[in-house]
């Protein structure tokens, strides 16, 4: 799967439906007076964040988006029924421009957020509406407004759920492709100084986690490499981290002090960042002589409140474990947040 993170598509509200022109008819009455219901209103073209989409991919097939025109009015003053809006789903994070101007139309960044980027047309008046009292035929409508229509781009900075932190040679570049199977572009990622290593897990049909790979770019912040405030702001929209550790024979430092020295980088730099809940990988258990060790270094995290995982990303020892602790933790962060957003 290719990752998109742009797209151009046309939108076109409903055209309004025209008046009528009509006049009643009675019994013994030839000509009544006019009875020429309006049009009615053109759909909206209104685009919706939605937490369940993760990236631009449908709008890469489809790239023309139309809203219903509304219905003519028709006699005895019936109104022309109006046009539906079409609702266009979208991740989070995505901004509409105008293709044209280069106008930010939105910036859609919560779940739910919505804006209509074309109006339907107005519907036109049918000739009932026209009668006065110097008036009392007219004998001509209106016809409906032409509904807005444009090109407009799509730009998605991709929000990462996940962030994995850890010291160099943890494995957080093994973790990120053993784990998911599409590797975003990052080439013109908004982030130029330090390119952070994104994918997309596919948890479930259509539900998706973005992981992304921090630690890289906090160990680029302490040797002096600008992060810039809008990566910052970007990695502080991750909702948890797995902190990953090398817990072979091979490790040069102990796991709780390699975890902790992580942790005090990343609070010096984001304390934010540091408030997120982390689960605890023990990475390289392929590479341990003594097996005990495992029981002994996980009781040292889970008597510290964290949850541990001990896995080997070369042998694949652990990943189901892993990959389910993860679902789990997205799928509390995601019940959380809709309570958040029901309060
Ligand atoms: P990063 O610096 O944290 O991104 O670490 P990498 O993913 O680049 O991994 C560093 C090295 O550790 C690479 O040579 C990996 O092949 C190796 N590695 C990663 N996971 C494991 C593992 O579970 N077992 C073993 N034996 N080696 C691993
Ligand atoms: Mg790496």
């Amino acid at each position: 799967m290719k990752f998109v993170d742009k797209a151009k598509i046309y939108i076109k509200a409903g055209d309004g439906g025209r008046g009528c022109v009509a006049f009643r008819r009675e019994k013994f009455v030839p000509m009544g007076g006019p009875s020429g219901g309006n049009g009615g209103k053109g759909g909206d073209v209104i685009f919706v964040a939605d937490n369940s989409i993760k990236t631009l991919l449908d709008f890469k097939h489809k790239r023309h988006f139309k809203a219903e025109n509304g219905q003519a009015g028709s006699g005895s003053n019936k109104h022309g029924k109006s046009g539906k809006d079409l609702i266009i789903k979208v991740p989070v994070g995505t901004v509409i421009k105008d293709t044209q101007t280069g106008e930010i139309i939105a910036d859609l960044v919560s779940s739910g957020q919505k804006a209509t980027v074309a109006k339907g047309g107005k519907g036109g008046r049918g000739n009932a509406a026209f009668k006065s009292s110097t008036k009392q035929a007219p004998d001509y409508a209106e016809e409906g407004e032409a509904g807005e229509e444009k090109w407009i781009e799509l730009e998605l900075k991709l929000i990462a759920d996940i962030g994995i932190i850890g010291f160099p040679n943890a494995g957080k570049s093994t973790l990120i492709s053993v784990l998911t199977k599409a590797r975003p572009k990052v080439a013109d990622y908004p982030f130029t100084t330090l390119s952070p290593v994104l994918g997309v897990m596919q948890i479930d049909y259509g539900k998706s986690v973005v992981l992304a790979d921090i630690p890289g770019l906090i160990e680029g912040a302490s040797k002096g490499q600008g992060l810039g405030h809008e990566f910052l702001r970007h990695i502080e929209r991750t909702k948890a981290l797995l902190h990953l550790i090398d817990i072979s024979d091979f490790r040069e430092k102990e796991p709780l002090e390699a975890f902790r020295i992580i942790n005090r980088e990343m609070e010096e730099y984001s304390p934010k960042l540091m408030k997120k809940p982390q689960i605890v990988v023990g990475n390289k258990i392929d590479m341990l002589s003594d097996r005990s060790d495992i029981e002994k270094i996980e009781k040292e995290f889970t008597d510290r409140g964290y949850r541990f995982v001990p896995v080997s990303l070369i042998t694949g020892e652990g990943i189901d474990r892993l990959k389910k602790e993860i679902v789990n933790l997205y799928n509390q962060i995601e019940e959380g947040e809709k309570t958040v957003e029901k309060t």
